[in-house]
């Protein structure tokens, strides 16, 4: 990575509980006898981003930011912190490393959501998932094509569309399986499908190529019961005709200072 050495600017984020608090000042004084800036407001010539908490901070960080190139790195304060490499007691250690550049940068594959409704069309960026849901808590009903090809008329609680980095979670808990990160990839995961004589929809998930288009519509007589879900913010629009699912070129970046630390977190995290 290209470093201005004169200025090396550090973003600190984090939230405001009592542990994430600690954790920044322990930090910043550190980072600071290195010689490194932190401002006092996110700036965006910075070199890394330091996210303290748990994954929800790290997944928030990045909408509030705006899907910055400038690369992550997490400390964990919050209760799971499956992106959260560092602990806080290891801050020296990655200090260290960092400034001997003893790390590898990991991209993070996002899912992109065109939605089009009556009145308009825009995009939507989530890191873990994007979720389709009826309002009210009411079935939905939706078509789901793939690559323009027609695959199911589902019926059931939603559908998850979940990013490999978002596989470990709300896909995880709802029976979708773990996509190691690299893999460039949408998963479709149904939330209770109903599978009767009635309906049928698929009891699985299906794992998509990230350059296949995966479109749904909801059926015409639903489109205003229809609730978006991205990353945990529900969004509701009226008149919604359909959504389209790619894996953009846009990443985020991240360091990884261990190559084993994904099945270790894995274990640790899981079992
Ligand atoms: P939250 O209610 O704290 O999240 C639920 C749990 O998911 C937390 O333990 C969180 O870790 C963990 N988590 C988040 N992203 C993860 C990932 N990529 N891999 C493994 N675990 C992950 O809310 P939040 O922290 O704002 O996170 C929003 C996410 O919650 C959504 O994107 C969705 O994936 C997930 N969610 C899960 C369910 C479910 O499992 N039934 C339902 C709704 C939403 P931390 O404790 O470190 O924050
Ligand atoms: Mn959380």
């Amino acid at each position: 990575m290209v470093h201005n050495r004169d200025k090396r600017i550090i973003n600190v984020i984090y939230n405001y509980n009592s542990p994430s608090k600690k954790t920044y000042s322990i930090l910043t004084e550190k980072l600071k006898k290195k010689g490194f800036i932190i401002p006092e407001k996110y700036d965006e010539k910075a070199e890394l981003n330091i996210c303290i908490g748990g994954d929800g901070a790290f997944l928030r960080a990045i909408h509030r930011f705006n899907f910055p190139n400038i690369p992550f790195i997490g400390i964990n304060t919050g209760h799971l912190g499956f992106f959260q490499e560092i602990l806080p007691e290891n801050i020296d250690d990655f200090i260290e490393k960092y400034i001997n550049e003893d790390y590898m940068i990991e991209e993070i594959f996002l899912v992109k959501a065109s939605v089009t409704t009556k009145e308009k069309s825009f995009q939507l960026y989530g890191v873990n998932e994007i979720v389709i849901k009826g309002i009210r808590s009411k079935v939905v009903h939706l078509e789901v094509f793939i690559d323009g090809n027609h695959l199911e008329s589902f019926c059931g609680d939603g559908i998850i569309i979940s990013t490999p980095a978002g596989s470990t979670a709300y896909n995880f808990s709802s029976g979708g399986s773990i996509i190691y990160p690299s893999l460039k990839t949408l998963q479709i995961t149904p939330l209770s499908p109903i599978s009767s004589r009635a309906y049928r929809s698929l009891p699985n998930s299906t794992v998509v190529p990230g350059e296949i288009p995966i479109t749904i519509k909801p059926e015409y007589r639903y489109e205003n019961s229809i609730l978006i879900v991205v990353d945990g913010f529900e969004i509701k629009y009226d008149n919604l005709t359909e959504i389209t699912f790619t894996v953009p070129s846009k990443t985020i970046s991240r360091l990884n200072f261990d190559k084993n630390m994904y099945w270790n977190n894995l274990k640790s995290k899981f079992l």
